[in-house]
């Protein structure tokens, strides 16, 4: 068996300590005689797992008390209607577009209410964050939305919006658990777990209870896309995507025993980013167009000198065991998804790779 280093966007690289547990567990989980995928979720072996996921969330991201924790199906994009069918109470709210993904947030809320743009990268491609400080907010908004890490342009925000009275939501699919995150700057914290959690298959939203309490009244919301609803019903409103939680689980064990918390978590992050970006901005042949100051450090963006070294050097990588480099199809050159689970030595040795193609096509 060989493995290769999988640089995907997501669905990413999980730790392979984890795919060893959930390998020796496969079969039998504990002494219940069954795997996990076959285990009823009313079970009580069941019932044991999906809790210790949920305590597990709560003690490596320290979330308060006052805040509510649901798995939800339908991705990080459900999340998009959800918030605005749940939480948009004044019938508005503000939307900071950095990207793709906050731009679908936008658009889907507008199908519930007035959206206000308060500010976009759009005009130099995404390539950086705005000044949070220097936007003007709705008085009005009932939330102001931003996605923490864009995924596809390969940005970050390092300051957040923080509004009294105005709850902040973000999507945070592709940098949560990636650094210490303080919960209570945010009124919902939303991700989709593909990227740094667990496989595909839902998303995980930590709510402020007022939040939920209060949702929006004005419209009639299906039981799934209520999050009340599912919250209350501990996410067993139906059948959860059991096994995914379970794995999800599995990460947070690593997260905690492993690698130390997220403190820990972060400064192995920073150092393969460091490594790559210091790497590009050496290079004569590669370069990484983001504003320095909002590079994200989880997703890193590259181009060669031309589409077609581009290509070059992405089939080069991946016969050498470097996958998945390719950039989004809506920017084109190359991105280094370089989540939690991707080992140092992936970062290490694809600099070592990068090098030897500069020398060689220079
Ligand atoms: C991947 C991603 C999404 C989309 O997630 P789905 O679970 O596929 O709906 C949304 N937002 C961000 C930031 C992402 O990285």
């Amino acid at each position: 068996m060989s493995r290769v280093y999988n640089f995907s966007a997501g669905p990413s690289m999980l730790p392979e300590s984890v795919l060893r547990t959930a390998q020796a567990e496969l079969l039998e989980y504990g002494t219940s005689g069954q795997s996990v995928m076959e285990m009823s979720h009313r079970s009580a072996v069941y019932d044991a797992i999906i809790k210790e996921t949920e305590a597990s969330l709560r003690r490596v991201l320290s979330i308060p008390d006052n805040y509510k924790v649901g798995f939800i199906q339908g991705g990080a994009s459900t999340q998009f209607a959800m918030v605005p069918m749940n939480l948009m109470t004044t019938g508005e709210a503000d939307y900071l577009v950095t990207g793709q993904f906050s731009g679908k947030a936008a658009q889907e809320a507008g199908k519930f209410g007035k959206v206000n743009i308060v500010a976009s990268s759009k005009d130099k491609n995404f390539t950086y964050i705005p000044d949070v400080d220097a936007v003007e907010y709705s008085r009005n908004a009932s939330y102001i939305h931003i996605c923490e890490n864009n995924t596809i342009y390969g940005t970050r925000y390092t300051k957040l919006p923080q509004v009294a009275g105005v709850p902040l939501v973000a999507d945070m699919s592709s940098c949560i658990l990636s650094r210490p995150t303080d919960v209570s700057k945010y009124g919902l914290v939303y991700f989709g777990v593909q990227k740094n959690v667990a496989p595909a298959g839902m998303a995980v939203a930590i709510l402020r209870e007022d939040l939920m309490e209060n949702a929006r009244t004005d419209i009639a919301r299906p039981a799934m896309l209520d999050y009340k609803t599912l919250i209350d019903a501990e996410s067993m409103y139906n059948t959860p995507p059991c096994y995914t939680i379970y794995m999800m689980g599995l990460v947070l064990k690593w997260i905690e025993n492993e690698v130390g918390g997220l403190a820990a978590m972060e400064a192995r992050n920073n150092a393969k980013a460091k490594l790559l970006y210091d790497f590009l901005d050496a290079s004569e042949f590669f370069t990484n167009p983001v504003n320095p100051a909002d590079r994200s450090i989880m997703n890193v963006t590259f181009t060669s000198p031309s589409p077609e070294l581009d290509k070059k050097f992405c089939a080069a990588a991946a016969e050498a065991g470097f996958v998945n480099l390719k950039g989004h199809r809506s920017v084109g050159g190359m991105r280094a998804s370089i989540y939690n689970a991707m080992p140092a030595e992936g970062v290490e040795q694809l600099v070592a790779f990068m090098k030897e193609f500069e020398k060689a096509n220079g």
